[in-house]
């Protein structure tokens, strides 16, 4: 097929190093290697996606470039014996929007090791509503489960709470029976937090500060996005035998801490990752959101907006002016 269609492209004046974006008619024939072809219906915006659109930080590794980590769309075209034209798919991470062409065009085209079947139970505006963020911290929900972590064994603390991943983190682990603590620098988001599942808000402030090697052992299991010193916090607060999925840096990538918790109370510090993680634990992770995500949460939690928008919103996001999730429609 040859076809011409629209997609948002990032460049880069080689001379200058200056980076600019725009929707451009594109063909094809100019889409990246790989053996099938999508034709993309839903995306979203990533706090990664924000950053390549506005070029805060170094996000896109290759011009021309069309952002987009997050793709849901159906096939039509394939080389892969694994997919089939009409089979619904959704994509998260691998480096695309970074270094492969993204979700915010028409068209897109994949490795079909990338892909995964569209869960039945979800429809395509779901999963982007759900996107990278929600599929890691089911990754991280899943990361206390395989360490042994169980409802009764005591409170899990969720940092970064009414950001992507905090909120998904608690809603999911609600949904499974933990009882959950949210820390928030936001304590006027108190109710949207306990309308996913929190019973307890924690102001972040008592955390982001330095704090000693051992605290009280308030919790049984975390799930961190914030890193810095807000984790080695957590990690000194850890019950004994306590279990941290560990996933961002959004306070920094720093990790001021001592062995103390990890020698004298069994702790353990478990590092979660979306982009390579293998097929199976993809799988997984979205079999846990299909079955476990309440719907009225993700509801809750999902705004739609319009693509034609997109170099408008990207500040925005990174400003932290947009709570919960975004879902774009391709059409
Ligand atoms: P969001 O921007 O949606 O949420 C981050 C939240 O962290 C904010 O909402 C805020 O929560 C809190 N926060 C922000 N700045 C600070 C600070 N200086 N100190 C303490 N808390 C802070 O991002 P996501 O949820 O999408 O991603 C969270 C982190 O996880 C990011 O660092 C991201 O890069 C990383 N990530 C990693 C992945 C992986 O594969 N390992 C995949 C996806 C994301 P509140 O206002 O409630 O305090």
């Amino acid at each position: 097929m040859s076809e011409d269609f629209t997609a948002y492209v990032i460049e880069r004046d080689e001379t200058t190093k200056e980076q600019s974006a725009s929707w451009k008619s594109v063909s094809t024939d100019d889409l990246p290697e790989g053996d099938v072809t999508i034709r993309v219906r839903h995306t979203t915006m990533n706090y990664k996606d924000a950053l390549a659109i506005t070029n805060k930080s170094p996000v896109v590794r290759r011009f021309p470039m069309v952002p987009g980590i997050d793709i849901a769309g159906e096939v039509v075209a394939s080389d892969s014996p694994d997919y089939a034209v009409g089979d619904e798919v959704i994509m998260n991470g691998w480096g695309v929007g970074e270094v492969h062409w993204g979700g915010y065009a028409q068209y897109a085209r994949m490795k079909a090791d990338w892909l995964l079947k569209k869960p039945a139970g979800l429809s395509g505006a779901d999963c982007m509503a759900i996107g990278t963020a929600g599929y890691t911290a089911a990754l991280c929900v899943l990361r206390l489960q395989q360490a042994g972590v169980e409802p009764g064994d005591g409170t899990i603390l969720v940092t970064g709470a009414s950001g992507g991943v905090g909120s998904f983190a608690i809603s999911l682990l609600s949904s499974l029976g933990y009882t959950v603590a949210a820390s928030t620098g936001r304590v006027e988001e108190e109710p949207y937090l306990k309308s996913l599942g929190a019973t307890e808000i924690v102001d972040r402030k008592t955390l982001s500060e330095k704090g000693r090697p051992l605290d009280n052992e308030l919790y049984a299991g975390a799930v961190d996005s914030v890193g810095s010193t807000t984790l080695a916090n957590v990690i000194a607060r850890m019950k004994y035998d306590g279990v941290i999925a560990a996933c961002g840096l959004a306070q920094g990538f720093d990790l001021p801490t001592t062995v103390m918790p990890f020698i004298l109370r069994g702790v353990t510090l478990a590092g979660v990752d979306s982009v390579m993680a293998p097929k199976a634990r993809r799988e997984a992770a979205w079999s846990l959101l299909e079955e476990h995500m309440d719907r009225a949460a993700l509801a809750e939690i999902t705004q739609e907006a319009d693509i034609k928008d997109v170099a408008e919103i990207a500040p925005k996001l990174i400003a932290g002016q947009i709570r919960g999730r975004l879902v774009f429609t391709v059409d």
